[in-house]
């Protein structure tokens, strides 16, 4: 039978049962709330919008905005209610969030194909074809289980993430290469004097952070302090730990500096650094202000700034086809943030992705999605990135096929980009239906 379970209602479960049932699939979709709720959640809708209510940017020079347009062109549900449910957000796509839940809610509970379960899911029949779609918070008996499928190691809990920023962005004039003892030239080194120090030092233990969910507050662990905390400690501390400048020398000055902030390559083309140790619960606007007094980084363009929280998510490049299941188990489909695709909007594309690559097991499995696509990249991100230290990602340009030229003003380029994507993504569909 043409069956499809898919696990959890939130962006990703509700838009993957969407895609099933217009292909003609049953859905029994399952949702544990209102009979158990995670920590985050609180009502009992379907893609209840955890925290801000606002999808993204709407323009397409804009990772998100883009990405939500490749959505429309796939039918996105979630994309064609959050439209409706709009509230005036500038150049953001905000939404009434009782609204927009309340309708996704009701489109699928009332739709033939799909049967509504409130249940708790706690174990997978891999026999069955499932997307697993339980989220950042999915809960403590399914986690458990769910490392069965997954070898345990490739399940993780919570995520401390540095900033990464644009190479292209960085003034190499303040920055060197050089490794610790001279042992290779792979990190860039941004040198500060006392006073330099001082003034970031200041900056970064009096800004603004994250506040911090009850739930939140046990993930710290020595190892991996959130830099400001590690900064609160004393004045000299990060002297001793990220910034220690020991065995590095300027080759300006043929001296050790005061303190160094090292980089490391993101990818082997060096368009991307992040900043070594600098895992952070300050606000964003801040991380954009403090980061910023960094020699080198005044102008520096943030790809993805530093979080910490709480966050179930699986090693996507170590189990995951690029139809997003298990190597291991095909049957098993991943969708939304539990795959480590960052925010709202990846969480709904993954899922349509998901949802339309498991409609695949009961007829042709459709082509993988041009990497010329946000959606697209944003996959083959999560096929490619590092297992070793796999962390979970937002969307950006970055993630897209670049360009066969060069365009250095950043605004024609994603114009570029994002016109190829929907050339190639028509393409696509017409091939793909
Ligand atoms: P969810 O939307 O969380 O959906 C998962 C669903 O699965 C939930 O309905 C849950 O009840 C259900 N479920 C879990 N376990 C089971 C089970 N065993 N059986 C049945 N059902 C189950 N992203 C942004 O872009 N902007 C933000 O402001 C933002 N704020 C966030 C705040 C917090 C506290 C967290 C944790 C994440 C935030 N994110 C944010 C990241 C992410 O975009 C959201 O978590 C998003 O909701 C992820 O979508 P999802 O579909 O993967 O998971």
């Amino acid at each position: 039978m043409k069956e499809v379970d898919v696990v959890g209602a939130g962006l990703a479960g509700a838009e993957a049962a969407w895609q099933l049932a217009k292909r003609g699939i049953k859905v029994r979709l399952f949702e544990m709330r209102p009979k158990k709720f995670t920590p985050a959640h609180q009502t009992p809708l379907f893609a209840e919008l955890v925290c801000s209510n606002s999808l993204g940017g709407i323009n397409l020079d804009n990772a998100a905005g883009l990405l939500k347009e490749e959505l429309r062109f796939l039918d996105s549900l979630v994309i064609k209610v959050a439209d409706r449910n709009r509230v005036p957000a500038g150049n953001a796509l905000a939404v009434d969030r009782n609204l927009f839940a309340e309708e996704v809610t009701l489109r699928l509970s009332h739709h033939p194909l799909i049967e509504v379960i409130r249940e708790e899911v706690v174990d997978i029949n891999p026999e069955r074809v499932t997307v697993i779609a339980s989220g950042p918070l999915t809960s403590k008996a399914l986690a458990e289980n769910l490392k069965k499928y997954l070898e345990s190691d490739y399940l993780y809990f919570f995520d401390a993430v540095a900033p990464i920023v644009a190479g292209e962005s960085l003034d190499m004039e303040k920055l060197f290469f050089a490794g610790r003892y001279q042992q290779d030239k792979d990190y860039l080194n941004a040198p500060m004097n006392e006073e330099e120090y001082q003034r970031f030092y200041e900056a970064l233990i009096t800004a603004e952070r994250h506040p911090l969910k009850p739930f939140e507050k046990d993930i710290y662990y020595e190892g991996c302090l959130p830099i400001e905390v590690i900064a609160s400690r004393g004045k000299d501390t990060l002297r001793f730990g990220p910034l220690k400048p020991k065995g590095i020398i300027d080759p300006r000055t043929g001296k050790e500096p005061y303190a160094v902030v090292q980089l490391r390559r993101e990818n082997l083309a060096g368009d991307y650094y992040n900043l070594v140790g600098f895992q952070t619960n300050l606000t964003w606007k801040e991380q954009n202000r403090v980061f910023r007094l960094i020699p080198g980084l005044e102008n520096a363009e943030f790809i993805r700034f530093g979080v910490m929280h709480k966050n179930t998510f699986i090693n996507s490049p170590a189990l995951l086809t690029p139809y997003l299941n298990l190597k291991k188990y095909p049957r098993l489909f991943f969708a939304g943030q539990i795959t480590g695709g960052e925010g709202y909007v990846a969480a709904i594309a993954t899922g349509a992705w998901a949802g339309i690559a498991a409609s695949g097991m009961f007829g042709k499995m459709p082509e993988p999605l041009p990497e010329t696509t946000m959606l697209g990249g944003l996959i083959r991100y999560l096929n490619t990135a590092p297992v070793d230290n796999f962390q979970p990602m937002g969307v950006n340009f970055g993630l897209v096929k670049p360009l066969d030229r060069k365009i250095k003003n950043k605004k024609e380029r994603y114009k570029l980009l994002a016109e190829r994507s929907l050339k190639d993504l028509k393409r696509w569909l017409a091939v793909n239906g």
